[in-house]
C-alpha cells in the first residue's frame, strides 16, 4: 500500500539583537558564562520585562518576508515547566494572538511546480539558558552547570501548517529549511548557525494511505543538530511508520529521540506524559498594539529578496538561470556579484569565474565569501582584464590565486610574473616553429587528415608561453602553417 507523508516543522531561530528580549544584557556568544546576566534573566523576584523593540521589527519582518498576516494586537503568554535552565520556571511566549498568522514560503514541489508551504504562525518569545554537563551525555554526567548568558535571548518561532500545503517528502522539507534559512540570513535577522545553535528544528512526521483525507498519528522529532540528521531521522521515520501500518498496526503518537550514532529514531515519551504548558497571558507585559504605520515602517526596509534577484541579474547581466540560483543561494555572493557587476564589461565572465574559480579557491581554504582576501574591486578589475583579452584564462588564474594568497593588486601581479598576454605576432610565430619541430609525429599526423592532433601542439605551445599565449591566435598559426582551416 502506498502513503501520503505529512511533514511539519517548529524551527527556533535566535535573533541578532544587540540586547535581549527583556532586558538590556548584550546578545553574545563569546561571553564567559554567566558574565551577561541581570536580575530580569535570571528571574529574580521583583524584576519585570520591558520589550525589546527591535526584536518584534524584526519577528514583523519575517512575517512580511513569508506573506504572513501580521496582528494588529499581539499578546505574551508564560508558558509554565520546570527545567534547571529556565530561571523563572516559565518562558515567556506568545500563545493566542501571535505576531503573524497565515503565511507561506514557496519552495520547489517535487513535481517541479512552485508550492506554497503553508506557515500557521510566527511568534517571539525568550530563549532558556544552557546547562553544560561534565560528560558528553547527561546520564553519565555526575554533574552539570548552567550558563544564563542565552536565558532572554529573543527567539522566534516558525510553525508550518499542515493542513495548507505541507511538506510531502524529505526532499521538500530540505528546500523548506534551506528557504527558510536563506531568507531570514538575507533579511539579517539571524546567523543561522546550526552550530552555535541559532537555528534549532523540532520535526514531526506522519503517514496516511493515499487519498485518505484525515491525518495519521504523527511522531515527533526534537532538537536536531543538522540537516543531514533532520533528513536521516525522516527517512527512518518513513520507513518505520510504512512498516507500522502496512503491518496492520497503529502509529503511536509520540515524541522520539534521533540517535545520531545508530542513525535511528527511539521513542522518548507518549502522548499521555506530553507536559500541561497551563499556558496564560503575563500579567507583567500589556498586549501589544501594532499600528497601521509601525508595520508600515517595516515594510520599507525589507530588503531585496533572493528570488526577486535571480530575476533581476537575468535581466540586467544575461546570466543563465541556472548560475542566477547558485549566486543568490547565499546572500555574501550574491552581494558581492553585485558589487563587481557595475564595474564589469563582461558579467557573463564575471559570474562564470566567481562561481568556477573563486568558488574553488574558497573552498580549498575552506572559508566564506565574506573572509575571502579577494574583494570586488579587485576581482572586477581581473575580469576586464580577461575581456580584453590582457591575459589569458590560464595566467587568470594564476593571478587569481596570487591575489588570494598576497592580497596584491592584478596589475602589480601580472607585471611581477610577466603574464601579460603575448601581442607580438613574431615571438608567437617563432614558439609555434619550435614546438613542431620539436613534435614532428603530430605534425605529420595532421598532414596525414588526423586533424585533432593540433590540440596536443596547441597545449605544447600554451607550455611554451607559460600560458600567456592566446589560444585562438596559436591555434590560427599552427593552421595556417599546416595548411588546415583554423
Ligand atoms: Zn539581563
Ligand atoms: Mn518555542
Amino acid at each position: 500500500m502506498d502513503y501520503d507523508v505529512i511533514i511539519g516543522f517548529e524551527t527556533h531561530v535566535e535573533l541578532k539583537t544587540r540586547t535581549k528580549l527583556f532586558c538590556d544584557c548584550p546578545v553574545s556568544y563569546e561571553a564567559e558564562p554567566n558574565s551577561v546576566i541581570c536580575p530580569v534573566c535570571t528571574g529574580q523576584p521583583g524584576s519585570l520585562p520591558v520589550l525589546n523593540k527591535r526584536a518584534v521589527e524584526y519577528t514583523v519582518l519575517a512575517g512580511l518576508a513569508m506573506n504572513c498576516r501580521i496582528n494588529e494586537k499581539a499578546r505574551f503568554a508564560r508558558k509554565n515547566y520546570f527545567y534547571p535552565d529556565l530561571p523563572k520556571g516559565y518562558q515567556i511566549s506568545q500563545y493566542e494572538m501571535p505576531l503573524c498568522e497565515d503565511g507561506y514560503l514557496e519552495i520547489l514541489g517535487d513535481d517541479g511546480t512552485p508550492c506554497p508551504v503553508g506557515i500557521r504562525r510566527i511568534h517571539l518569545e525568550e530563549d532558556a539558558g544552557k546547562l553544560v554537563h561534565s560528560s558528553n551525555s547527561f546520564e553519565t554526567s555526575d554533574y552539570s552547570l548552567v550558563d544564563y548568558n542565552r536565558s532572554g535571548v529573543p527567539l522566534l518561532e516558525i510553525v508550518t501548517d499542515h493542513q495548507r500545503n505541507p511538506l510531502r517528502s524529505t526532499r521538500e522539507a530540505k528546500s523548506y529549511l534551506e528557504k527558510l534559512r536563506q531568507i531570514l540570513t538575507y533579511l539579517e535577522i539571524s546567523d543561522c548557525s546550526m552550530e552555535k545553535g541559532q537555528f534549532r528544528c523540532d520535526v514531526n512526521i506522519s503517514l496516511r494511505p493515499k487519498g485518505y483525507q484525515g491525518y495519521g498519528n504523527r511522531a515527533e522529532i526534537k532538537n536536531m543538530a543538522s540537516f543531514k540528521s533532520i533528513m536521516d531521522a525522516l527517512d527512518y521515520e518513513i520507513g518505520r511508520q510504512s512498516e507500522v501500518l502496512s503491518s496492520g498496526g497503529t502509529v503511536a503518537q509520540e515524541t522520539r529521540l534521533f540517535d545520531e550514532d545508530r542513525r535511528i529514531t527511539r521513542s522518548m515519551r507518549s502522548k499521555e506524559d506530553a507536559p500541561d504548558y497551563r499556558y496564560f497571558p503575563d500579567p507583567d507585559l500589556l498586549d501589544l498594539g501594532l499600528d497601521h504605520g509601525f508595520v508600515e515602517g517595516v515594510r520599507m526596509n525589507l530588503p531585496e529578496l533572493p528570488e526577486h534577484r535571480v530575476r533581476r541579474f537575468i535581466k540586467e547581466s544575461g546570466i543563465p538561470e541556472g548560475e542566477a540560483y547558485i549566486l543568490t543561494k547565499e546572500k555574501g555572493v550574491a552581494d558581492f556579484f553585485s558589487a563587481c557587476a557595475p564595474l564589469c564589461r563582461d558579467r557573463k565572465k564575471l559570474s562564470r569565474w566567481i562561481i568556477k574559480e573563486l568558488f574553488r579557491l574558497l573552498n580549498l581554504a575552506s572559508i566564506s565569501i565574506e573572509e575571502c582576501p579577494v574583494g570586488p574591486e579587485g576581482f572586477a578589475v581581473l575580469i576586464n582584464y580577461l575581456a580584453e583579452g590582457r591575459i589569458t584564462e590560464m595566467g587568470g588564474r594564476t593571478v587569481l590565486e596570487e591575489m588570494f594568497k598576497t592580497g596584491a593588486a592584478p596589475q602589480d601581479i601580472i607585471s611581477e610574473l610577466g603574464l601579460e598576454t603575448i601581442k607580438d605576432r613574431g615571438l608567437l610565430a617563432k614558439a609555434v616553429e619550435e614546438v613542431m619541430e620539436e613534435n614532428p609525429r603530430p605534425v605529420s599526423q595532421i598532414l596525414g587528415g588526423k586533424r585533432e592532433a593540433i590540440k596536443f601542439l596547441i597545449g605544447q605551445v600554451m607550455r611554451k608561453t607559460r600560458g600567456k599565449a592566446d589560444p585562438k591566435e596559436v591555434r590560427e598559426l599552427l593552421g595556417k602553417r599546416l595548411g588546415t582551416p583554423g
